[in-house]
């Protein structure tokens, strides 16, 4: 237990300074509710769960990550994205009542039991950040009256269907198949107006604010402008 208490800490702090993070927020054992679900041994996973945390906090000191405890209630109750209720089912496809799979009817919410509870554990952290409390002996920190917040969906881009063109293939930039319209000619020596494109300098509104290209010397005209 002590091993696999310290390889899961050290995992989870490596997890956490890749990730830039410099919190790491875990369920207060103390309020965590007795029944762990019928398969684990509760006495065993308690004692194990007491030994990862003192662990993640030694670990994460050390990468300069603080470990933060919030209260356990409700955690994977309650939808992460809306805060209402969830259903438990044995498997995304198979909606028998269950332990592993998070179902919300009032979202559409359907995640892993776990990760829907981490989200839950995490922004209820976020949320609670003024109500951060240091224990004065063992210099734990601790949220004690936990505030919950919505966590916003994921706007992940949606994979492509088919074959994508990939375009930085070609080893050198595509030309315009329209030709750009002509420039405008240089008035008493001075460049047209909109010729350089300025930086920091907003435009009044209404102008046409895209940088118009100088006029090509005649040389460096490519061919393909006749
Ligand atoms: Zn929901």
């Amino acid at each position: 237990g002590h091993g696999i208490a310290w390889a899961a800490a050290r995992w989870a702090v490596d997890q956490a300074v890749c990730l830039g993070a410099t919190v790491i927020y875990v369920e207060d054992l103390a309020t965590l509710e007795p029944a762990l679900g019928r398969q684990v041994n509760a006495r065993i996973s308690a004692s194990v769960r007491g030994q990862f945390q003192d662990a993640l906090r030694h670990l994460g000191a050390k990468a300069g990550c603080a470990v933060v405890t919030v209260p356990a209630r409700g955690t994977s109750a309650i939808c992460p994205q809306c805060l209402r209720r969830l259903r438990h089912y044995t498997s995304p496809e198979r909606l028998r009542s269950g332990y592993p799979w998070a179902h919300c009817s009032h979202c559409g919410l359907s995640a892993d039991r776990d990760h829907a509870a981490a989200q839950r554990i995490c922004s209820r952290g976020l949320s609670s950040q003024p109500a951060v409390h240091q224990d004065p002996r063992t210099r734990h920190l601790a949220i004690r009256q936990a505030q919950d917040s919505q966590v916003a969906r994921c706007l992940r881009r949606q994979p492509r269907l088919g074959p994508t063109t990939r375009p930085h293939t070609h080893p050198v930039p595509w030309r315009r198949r329209v030709l750009s319209p002509p420039a405008a000619a240089a008035v008493n020596g001075q460049r047209p107006e909109g010729g350089v494109p300025q930086v920091g300098v907003t435009s009044a509104p209404g102008q046409d604010t895209r940088a118009q290209p100088y006029p090509t010397p005649l040389r460096h005209r490519p061919r393909w402008v006749s």
